[in-house]
């Protein structure tokens, strides 16, 4: 027969999966010897065996009896005894913390019968009866579903009778009646009584908690974390101890450092006279840990000495619920603590100072996640006034503009606006692209203005529910803001201010970018440690996307190791377009020729600036990819400019040549149309005049003392014979100019085609890039544009993606692609580089993949190359104490 109950002597901290958090650490710690009330927990299995069948398991109620009476006798007293009652805690805690989502029940064995007797012992009469009014409010709700409504009604109708606002201004008296009118309540709806029997009630709490898990607001939680929703949650039994007993007692939460900066040194909050949920709730003013010593002093190094053994014990920042019992102290628990990321960092590095953890280690206490949000802008929370409101933060940064409703005044706006939307749909995506941050009132991360703001990096909270959107104004808690008013959002922590807060640049960029010493700065030398280590245990290497000098220069300053994607039709762009039309127009060699002729000396003069920034690293040029007409003016645009002229009776000229062209390159579906290599292939001269810029800017760096490193690569690649034809036409270019170092010639693998005949075109590649967007839409066959922003969010909401495809790597799939094509491609040519230049290459899921995968190096956005630093380095170092602050 299967096993459901544990006493807290029987568990470790390392069985979250059986016990839940809270019940492994309430094992730890009274393994430890600490002072945690008595106790025994009921598995997760109990649970899932409960929630799939919708009946207490077989034998588990004879375990809870059995173990009840061994806490009975270590206590000294019997379950909801008539004189001197043990009352019980109920209480959630599934294998991931989630605060609050689940019901945990105090105060199980109160009755009719011994409400005084509580009184007596606690000191405290109201603190009875508003015990018991509690637990008849949450069984009747939770167990019997008597609508909460009923319940709060009652206690309006007693507080209106009485004259007062809160509920804290009632008597004991008061709340006796309370009970009364509950009770009433309790029968109409149930027709019973409310349960008098302790044991009775102590199996429905169970029962509750574990159908608890199935809440809306947790199953909403899990699916925004990303915990999966079929573990269940362990119910932990455990004797009451009171807080609430008079001056010698107290209850209070601590942490062994400040989650807030990562700060040394115990940190909490106590309230004296008070119940566990009192701190939290900021009903009263808390007393620091200082004031507990000296209100308490033996209490008070007893705690001290309990968070040192915790820290010593789980190696990194705990935090604490504890209680004090006249002048007794109880810990009621313990766990890992969530930390910012700042502390994230500086804890790190303090625990390797301290001894307690490696480096190796150290890496897998922060993450890339983490170090994205300290390489954003803030906001100057000093200078900052008191929110608005708050949303859920779904992609983060610091905006600021004037408000506007509709996509359309964002698009035409000529100053930064936030766009403010109740949702956002498809139709709003021109003014999502034209805002400097987005904000809605309703949805969640899923949403589709989460989901489209994160794929473009533009800042976005979204569901502050308490904002009322009109057409032209909203308002929040009374106060109307109307259109043109300035607003600032906080895409990191969810805040909505009114006005214009002043922003901060990140001191971190700062660092990165050499304005800022890390010296004396706990944060910057526990980054700056860290991505060093990370660069001495990484295997993969990271290079940047970077089309200019500039960016090149910037992405090396970030770290990056070479350019791994160069896009070159950005230097076709502005007066060049002109020249690009020319190509296109050209009706004989000699026009063709003259107009590559010209571009020529240009490309050059990129390639060489290029060059100089990346010097002595290597720079992968890709040769132009997407399709001519790109280059050209709209055809709606073309037709209209066309039809007005000849209307006039003029002569449209070069515009009715245009026209043709646009008309002949027309695509229905430019993503699957004439680009990349077939381009190269179609257009005589392209590649080659591109080929001739590259090695020629190679040779003149050479000539000035430089160490040029190019890589020529060809998109599009789907069949060997394609590589084969431009590689061969390359090659006799670069053969006629002389001073140049060798140059790779290689191949981006994007067509599903080209990873599944990798072993062929290996044989004529020096290297693989792989570009994974390009692989995505064509693995999945959709087109990015065309779909993110129409169904992705119901996708992610029905679990059909976990995360975007295109902002994480769907391993399983296109995943499976990079594999195939890398085994294929080194067998069939074992000195083979292969990299990743998708933008999944700045992604740390995607990162430990690419990793695992065996590939040679990472390609991001300059941007993202320190975060892309920091994963290669945890994806090589597999510490076996991974820590789960989550
Ligand atoms: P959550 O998981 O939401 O934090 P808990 O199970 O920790 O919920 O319970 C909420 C509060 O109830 C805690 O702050 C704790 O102080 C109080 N509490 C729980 N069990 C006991 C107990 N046995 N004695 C006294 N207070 C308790
Ligand atoms: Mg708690
Ligand atoms: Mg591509």
């Amino acid at each position: 027969m299967s096993r459901y109950v544990y006493d807290f002597i029987e568990g470790n901290k390392d069985l979250k999966d059986l016990l839940g958090g809270k019940g492994a650490n309430l094992a730890e710690m009274t393994r430890m010897g600490l002072p945690v009330p008595p106790g025994f927990t009921i598995s997760t299995e109990a649970c899932r065996e409960y929630l799939r069948t919708g009946a207490m398991p077989a034998g588990l109620l004879d375990e809870v009896t059995q173990h009840l009476r061994m806490v009975e006798e270590k206590m000294g007293k019997p379950l909801g005894d008539a004189h001197d009652p043990l009352l019980l805690s109920v209480r959630s805690g599934g294998k991931f913390s989630m605060p609050g989502m689940m019901e945990t029940i105090l105060d199980i064995g109160l009755r009719d019968a011994n409400v005084a007797a509580l009184a007596r012992h606690s000191g405290d009469e109201r603190f009875a009866w508003d015990s018991y009014r509690r637990l008849i409010q949450m069984l009747g709700k939770t167990v019997f579903e008597v609508p909460g409504d009923a319940f709060e009604a009652e206690l309006a109708a007693v507080r209106a009778a009485v004259g007062v606002r809160s509920d804290a201004d009632l008597t004991a008296a008061q709340l006796q009646e309370v009970v009364q009118a509950y009770k009433k309540v309790f029968h109409a709806h149930t027709g019973r009584e409310f349960p008098q029997a302790p044991h009775e009630q102590l199996i429905l709490a169970i029962a509750s908690v574990f159908a608890s898990w199935n809440a809306e607001r947790a199953v909403l939680y899990r699916r925004q974390e990303r915990i999966p929703q079929d573990l269940g949650t362990a119910v932990n039994v455990m004797a009451m101890v009171f807080g609430n007993r008079g001056e010698n007692s107290g209850t209070g939460v601590a942490f062994t450092r400040d989650p807030a900066t990562g700060r040394r040194g115990a940190y909490g909050d106590y309230l004296p006279n008070a119940q566990g949920e009192d701190v939290v709730a900021g009903i009263r003013n808390t007393m620091s840990l200082d004031d507990l010593a000296t209100i308490d002093p033996k209490a008070h190094r007893r705690l001290l000495s309990i968070m040192e053994r915790l820290e010593q014990r789980y190696r990194d920042l705990c935090d604490i619920e504890f209680t004090i019992e006249n002048g007794k102290l109880w810990m009621l628990q313990t766990r890992v603590g969530k930390r910012t990321p700042a502390a994230a960092f500086v804890i790190a590095g303090q625990l390797v100072d301290e001894g307690t953890i490696t480096l190796d280690e150290a890496l897998q206490r922060v993450t890339g996640e983490q170090l994205a949000h300290l390489m954003f802008p803030s906001f100057d929370t000093a200078a900052a006034p008191a929110p608005l409101a708050t949303g859920v933060p779904a992609s983060p940064g610091a905006a600021v503009g004037a408000v506007v409703f509709d996509s359309a005044a964002a698009a035409a706006a000529t100053q930064p606006v936030i766009l403010v939307r109740r949702e956002t749909n498809p139709d709003d995506l021109p003014g999502m692209i034209a805002a400097q941050g987005i904000l809605t009132s309703r949805g969640g991360k899923t949403s589709h203005a989460a989901v489209v703001a994160r794929g473009m990096g533009r800042t976005c909270v979204c569901g502050a529910e308490d904002l009322e959107i009109g057409p032209d104004s909203f308002t929040v808690r009374g106060q109307v803001i109307h259109a043109g008013d300035v607003i600032s959002v906080d895409g990191t922590t969810g805040h909505i201010f009114a006005g214009s807060v002043p922003v901060r640049p990140s001191p971190v960029v700062r660092y990165f970018e050499g304005e800022l010493s890390p010296m004396g700065d706990p944060l910057l030398s526990a980054v700056q440690r860290l991505l060093a280590h990370a660069d001495h245990t990484a295997r993969l290497g990271v290079h940047a996307n970077a089309d200019t000098g500039l960016d090149a220069e910037r992405a090396r300053r970030f770290g990056a190791t070479g350019v791994g994607l160069c896009r070159t039709e950005h230097m076709f762009l502005g007066d060049r377009r002109v020249l690009v039309e020319r190509l296109i127009l050209a009706t004989d060699d000699a026009e063709r020729e003259a107009a590559l002729a010209a571009l020529l000396p240009l490309q050059r003069a990129d390639f060489a600036e290029l060059f100089t920034a990346m010097d002595g690293l290597p720079v992968t040029i890709r040769l132009i990819d997407p399709p001519l007409h790109e280059f050209l003016p709209p055809l709606e645009e073309l037709t209209a400019r066309v039809a007005r002229t000849e209307a006039l009776g003029a002569d449209p000229g070069r515009d009715g040549a245009l026209l043709t062209a646009v008309r002949r390159m027309h695509e229905s579906n430019p993503m699957l149309g004439l680009r990349g290599v077939r381009l190269g292939l179609v257009v005589p001269g392209l590649f080659a005049m591109q080929v001739r810029a590259i090695v020629e800017a190679a040779a003149t760096r050479v000539a000035a003392g430089g160490d040029p490193r190019p890589e020529i690569m060809i998109p599009l690649v789907g069949a060997v014979q394609e590589l084969e034809t431009v590689r061969a036409e390359a090659e006799s270019v670069l053969a006629t100019v002389t001073g140049a170092p060798p140059i790779r010639i290689g191949t981006m693998i994007e067509v599903p085609r080209a990873a599944l005949t990798a072993g062929e075109i290996a044989e004529h590649a020096d290297f693989f890039s792989f570009g994974t967007n390009d692989l995505t839409q064509m693995t999945w066959g959709f087109s990015r544009d065309d779909v993110e922003g129409a169904f992705f969010g119901r996708y992610l909401e029905l679990g059909i993606f976990a995360a975007s495809p295109f902002e994480t790597l769907d391993t399983r799939g296109v995943g499976e692609l990079v594999r195939t094509a890398v085994d294929r491609g080194r067998a069939a040519h074992p000195g083979l580089i292969t990299g990743v230049c998708g933008e999944h290459g700045g992604d740390p899921a995607s990162i430990h993949f690419f990793h695992h995968a065996g590939l040679d190096y990472v390609s991001c956005s300059p941007f993202r190359v320190p975060i892309a630093r920091l994963e290669a380095g945890r994806a090589a170092t597999t510490a076996a104490t991974a820590s789960d602050s989550r």
